[in-house]
């Protein structure tokens, strides 16, 4: 809107007006539509550069708003055909990116506004909406009273779990050096598994914890890769024998690789009467404990100091937020508060309690996210949240029976809420990998990988907001389709190796096979790849 204001006001000619206004020049629905359809792969096969070597090497010198159709052509013809499409019903890679109407209006609305609510006071309206909306989904999760404005806590919303975790290292390091001394910042330990987002670590150099303070405990299949509190307590008692301040816990529910939870409560237990700051990075499978049946995995959280989720992962808040809450918001504000900055204090502000979301984050400058959220709490409704999410499990679950029922994968780690991990079985990661890269290259499903206790799975995570259980099926279509392609290649190879043996009886064998058969491709089948 902003632009088409700008360029009324000031067109460089009639050409350019008739430019603006002509809609055969739009990049119309219709258009959009049938090349999402017809022509994108959900990850584009290109090159890196692809896009540089078609863009000029300087920006135009003149403002020309005749271009606009132009550029709109550019984004359609160069920039489209190479973006890997999240909101793609076939996405099922990493965990999703969740998109909505009322997000992306919500998103739109902000963006035409474009306001910015460091302070109350720069936007009373927008700090506000945020303390109620945060409340709100606080309590759709049944997060403890403590954790909330409503509790003496409170809520804001980042962009990213990285910035969450960031934040409340900062916090616990300043109230703990307030204690011990700022000297001995070295003797700080932070801890986590395995299995924690790399983005901790990238959190805890940032705060300057020392690179050798960084225990990553190993976890293991016993625990089902969840992080054991009496290997944390191990840990702890190690550091304090060695003079070390233990500092703070990132625990995860529902971990990157494969969705695993910390069992929050008992490394709360574990730790207590020690001043550790507990967090819980819930940002994928936060938002399914807005169902009852997945409560389990946030409860006992009345001993964390600070929880986060991405209402951008699973809760249709289209890109981005991830939703802080902390349980002493003073000691967020001690940290990364600022109060010398005369111009943006506000007088009638300063003599009430009002929230000054700016020191409660890195950055002074911030987005009005709150709105997003808002509109998608309010017009979806807890329980229309909660039918989204069992969709996506349910799916999850009709995948996970799928590759059961196929004798030849394995389910090598619980389902564990809308993510399936699976492999070829009996048969070595390399396969697996090139069976990944087979059906990414397909471009009609885009996965992703683990790798944990030293095998390599397959993960399939379903999140999308477009995903219909058509296109699980078809997905697990073309994973069997691929597989088949791949192990028969790997017969050929096997069979040329072993001169006592003859290699068109061992593929005949397995063609013997109607699982590995039915979905074979026509035609020679050393032609793994199936055409678009
Ligand atoms: N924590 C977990 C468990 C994640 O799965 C991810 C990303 O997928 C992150 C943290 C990092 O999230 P962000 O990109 O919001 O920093």
């Amino acid at each position: 809107m902003a632009i088409l204001k700008h360029a009324d006001a000031a067109p460089a000619n009639d050409t350019a007006a008739a430019a603006m206004s002509s809609p055969r020049l739009a990049l119309d629905a219709e258009e959009f539509r049938r090349q999402g359809r017809l022509v994108y792969p959900v990850r584009p096969a290109v090159t890196p550069g692809f896009l540089s070597r078609q863009l000029p090497d300087t920006a135009p010198e003149e403002p020309d708003v005749a271009d606009l159709a132009a550029a709109l052509r550019d984004v359609r013809d160069l920039i489209l055909p190479g973006v890997t499409h999240w909101q793609s019903p076939r996405h099922f890679a990493h965990f999703s990116a969740t998109a909505s109407n009322v997000g992306a209006l919500g998103e739109a609305l902000a963006a035409g506004l474009n306001i910015n609510p460091f302070t109350w006071a720069a936007s009373p309206a927008a700090t506000e909406l945020e303390v109620v909306v945060t409340d709100w989904l606080g309590k759709a999760l049944h997060l403890p009273e403590n954790l909330l404005f409503s509790g003496g806590g409170g809520g804001t919303l980042l962009g990213t779990s990285c910035e969450a975790m960031l934040c409340t290292i900062v916090a616990a390091r300043d109230r703990k050096l307030a204690e011990i001394g700022e000297d001995r910042i070295g003797d700080l330990v932070v801890y986590c598994s395995d299995q924690t987002h790399f983005s901790f670590q990238k959190a805890a150099r940032i705060a300057g914890i020392r690179k050798g303070n960084y225990r990553e405990i190993p976890t293991s299949w016993e625990t089902g890769f969840t992080l054991s509190p009496q290997a944390l307590l191990a840990a702890v008692r190690a550091d304090e024998a060695a003079g070390r301040v233990p500092l703070y816990l990132c625990a995860t529910v529902g971990t990157t690789p494969t969705a695993a939870v910390d069992p929050v409560g008992e490394l709360c237990a574990a730790l207590t009467g020690r001043d550790v700051w507990v967090h819980v990075d819930a940002a994928y499978a936060g938002a399914a404990c807005i169902c009852p049946e997945f409560r389990n995995a946030l409860i006992n959280l009345e001993a964390v100091d600070s929880v986060s989720t991405n209402p951008h992962k699973w809760l249709l808040a289209n890109m981005d937020c991830c939703a802080l809450w902390v349980r002493r918001p003073d000691a967020l504000v001690a940290a990364l508060g600022t109060d010398h900055d005369v111009i943006l204090k506000d007088p009638t502000a300063s003599e009430m309690a009002v929230v000054d979301y700016k020191d409660w984050q890195v950055a002074l400058s911030r987005r009005f996210r709150a709105l997003k959220l808002w509109l998608v709490l309010r017009c979806h409704g807890v329980e229309g949240l909660r039918g989204f999410v069992r969709g996506h499990v349910r799916m999850a679950a009709a995948f996970e029976a799928m590759v059961r029922a196929d004798p030849r994968f394995e389910v090598p780690v619980p389902r564990s809420f809308a993510l399936v991990c699976f492999r070829l079985q009996h048969t070595t990661n390399e396969v697996n990998k090139s069976l990944l890269e087979a059906v990414n290259a397909t471009g009609r499903a885009y996965m992703s990988c683990a790798v944990v206790g030293g095998v390599y799975m397959l993960r399939c995570a379903i999140g999308n907001s477009l995903t219909e259980d058509r296109h699980v099926h078809e997905a697990w279509k073309i994973v069997q389709q691929q597989a088949t392609a791949i192990l028969l290649l790997q017969l050929d190879d096997d069979a040329e190796a072993n001169t006592h043996c003859c290699a068109t009886d061992v593929v005949d064998a397995k063609l013997q096979d109607p699982a590995a058969n039915s979905l074979l491709p026509l035609g020679h089948h050393h032609e793994v790849v199936v055409p678009i």
